[in-house]
């Protein structure tokens, strides 16, 4: 696999970072992942604004211009052939010389842009959809700004865990008695034809997905209605899913044991997975 490193194309097992990177010693840094579907990346604008806005309310700058980090992402699609897939891409803060929380002067340390590629034939049509998935519910014990899209990774991380070793596939975050969101998507339910799904504040990922999704929905004269909810109403719903850029819509067929609807995929679910897929790709570059 090719990668990309600080103005460089490398092979992977070539690319460095220092150690002294707050990245690594202070997980200081944001990404974005990215999907690749026939080639092209899916909604790239909302994914490199959802960046600069990352990037402004933690102070840090951005090594590349979004026109350069386009330019960045076809290229690593065409040396690593992917038709489908993800683009990871991840910016630090940078190495200063020595481990300290004071951020680093930004004339001085440069910020640390890694990106890769993710092969993943067959991603749009995954068995898992037809599926869906189960999850359990876990408490929400992350930090209060979660709009914000940084690696700070490790209790999303436990909460898969827990949820495999529960026999389940992943885990939804509840804070205060409602659900804010998936370890690493946005939650949703419907009831007697409404897709219901968490509004946007500080405590959740403000998803791309999710953003397309409500629009596609819109458009589509479905009713939308953005207020948090339950466990307790989520498992009385008619339907569950959840959205993300690399799982797209996905069903959920069974929160804490309890079978949602008929325990299969939803048809509102499978029909806004379906409608994803087509619209994004039109937008598709
Ligand atoms: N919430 C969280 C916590 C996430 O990690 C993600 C995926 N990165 C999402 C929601 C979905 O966001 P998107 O649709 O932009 O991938």
């Amino acid at each position: 696999r090719t990668v990309y490193v600080n103005g460089e194309y490398l092979p992977e097992t070539e690319a460095k970072v220092s150690i002294f990177d707050r990245g690594f010693l202070m997980a200081d840094g944001v990404y974005e992942v990215t999907s690749v579907l026939g080639g092209k990346l899916i909604d790239f604008g909302g994914h490199a604004a959802r960046l600069e806005r990352s990037l402004t309310e933690l102070d840090m700058g951005c090594p590349v211009t979004m026109d350069e980090l386009l330019a960045i992402h076809r290229e690593l699609v065409k040396l690593n052939d992917i038709d489908e897939g993800m683009i990871y891409l991840q910016i630090t803060r940078g190495a200063p010389g020595d481990r300290d929380f004071v951020f680093p002067d930004p004339e001085t340390t440069k910020p640390t842009i890694v990106l890769f590629t993710q092969n993943k034939p067959g991603m749009a049509n995954t068995p898992a959809a037809k599926v869906g998935l189960k999850v359990i519910s876990i408490e929400d014990i992350r930090w209060g700004r979660r709009d914000i899209k940084t690696v700070q990774l490790l209790y999303p991380s436990m909460g898969k865990m827990m949820a495999k070793k529960a026999g389940a596939d992943d885990a939804w975050l509840v804070e205060d008695g409602s659900v804010t969101e998936g370890t690493s998507n946005n939650a949703y339910i419907v009831k007697g034809g409404k897709i219901i799904t968490r509004n946007l504040t500080k405590d959740i990922l403000h998803g791309i997905t999710r953003a397309a999704v409500l629009r596609f929905a819109r458009e589509a004269q479905m009713e939308v209605e953005e207020r948090p909810f339950t466990i307790e109403e989520a498992q009385a719903a008619d339907e569950a899913f959840v959205t993300s850029a690399s799982a797209f819509v996905m069903p959920v067929v069974e929160i804490d044991g309890a079978k949602i609807g008929t325990g299969t995929p939803g048809p509102v679910a499978v029909r806004l997975r379906e409608i994803y897929l087509e619209e994004s790709l039109k937008t598709a570059i």
